[in-house]
């Protein structure tokens, strides 16, 4: 199995909200993201009234939904979990709505995924609070307004640019994720390393930060495997030796590139020349998803200089060529 797919089962689930920050002091990083935040909240709590909706950006894995159940604990609000491919009409989203409690945190995960008259149902609720409830069918089908309580939306998706204006427009407030620093994730790992009990020395903490691909679910996942690795092979503390075992078996390189980003730098350079190359070719030819490539692995490789984003295609940098050990063409004479 992938160790760093971003799915996560039931038992992945568990772990992962075993680790959750429950308040914005306790947050790793996104020190920005966390002041305005806790301004907006701290505001909000003063007027007695419910915050203005949030909207979440970035890769999986930086805490999204964690920001989200913070919201909720920071304003001692009940959260509501949803996402965008779970409410395909407009009813399924009416139900979640008109049944919202006075305050109540809605967060809705992929809201890029939604469908159409769902998200412009929700235009009216998040502005009005309101929504129309149409009764009956063809000719004789009336609208009836439907007030709703005061709720807080927090949207979360891979990207914003996926969202219409429209939508975007009515979040009072947008945050933008971005992958975390190494000094970041080695304290998170020490935070997790804690919770769970485990010793873990400095330099394997350094190490793990290094290959996390910036990115907290992917450190706390490698610290699990690595802890598995320690404690079947070792004395059960994570040690340098231990670290670099674990990490070696799971695939994971020495920049923290995974099977799927090698697969689209191997396919970049190898079968397109180094590019420039479209994303939807380049995605074909490595069996995934458009939007895979585009919001999970395009933003780390080009962050790590590895691929440039050109008007023509996706194209590699010298460096790519360099981590694959290959050497790039000679550019043509003329
Ligand atoms: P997303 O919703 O963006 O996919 P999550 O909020 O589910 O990401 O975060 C994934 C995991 O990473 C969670 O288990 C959480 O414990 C951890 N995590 C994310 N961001 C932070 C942070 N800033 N500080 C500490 N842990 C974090």
């Amino acid at each position: 199995p992938r160790v760093v797919t971003q799915d996560a089962d039931a038992e992945e689930r568990a772990a992962e909200s075993a680790l959750r920050p429950t308040s914005l002091a306790e947050l790793v990083g996104q020190t920005r993201v966390r002041d305005q935040l806790d301004l907006v909240l701290q505001a909000a709590r003063r007027r007695g009234t419910a915050p203005d909706h949030v909207l979440l950006s970035g890769p999986p894995g930086l805490g999204k939904t964690t920001l989200a159940l913070i919201i909720g604990a920071e304003m001692s609000a009940p959260v509501r979990v949803t996402s965008g491919p779970a409410i395909q009409h407009a009813g399924d989203l009416a139900a979640i709505l008109s049944s919202l409690a006075e305050g109540e945190v809605l967060f809705l995960d992929e809201i890029h995924r939604m469908s159409r008259p769902a998200e412009e149902m929700l235009y009216l609720a998040m502005e009005d609070f309101r929504v129309d409830v149409v009764v009956g069918k063809g000719p004789g089908a009336t609208a009836i307004p439907l007030e709703l309580p005061r709720f807080t939306l927090v949207g979360a998706t891979t990207r914003s640019g996926l969202l219409p204006a429209p939508l975007r427009d009515r979040f009072g407030f947008t945050a933008h994720l971005d992958f975390y620093s190494p000094v970041e994730l080695d304290e998170l790992l020490h935070r997790s390393a804690r919770l769970l009990g485990i010793e873990l020395d400095q330099d394997a903490s350094t190490e793990i930060a290094g290959r996390s691909r910036g990115t907290p679910r992917i450190a706390n996942r490698l610290l699990r495997r690595v802890r598995d690795w320690a404690q079947v092979h070792g004395g059960g503390r994570i040690d340098l030796a231990a670290a670099r075992a674990a990490l070696e078996l799971y695939d994971v390189d020495e920049a923290g590139l995974d099977r799927l980003d090698r697969a689209v730098l191997q396919a970049l350079c190898t079968r397109f020349g180094g590019g420039p190359v479209g994303l939807a070719t380049l995605a074909v030819s490595v069996g995934e998803e458009t939007e895979t490539v585009e919001t999970v692995v395009e933003p780390f490789l080009v962050r790590e200089g590895l691929l440039l984003r050109t008007p023509r295609g996706r194209a590699a940098t010298p460096q790519a060529w360099a981590h694959l050990g290959l050497t790039p063409p000679r550019p043509t004479p003329g």
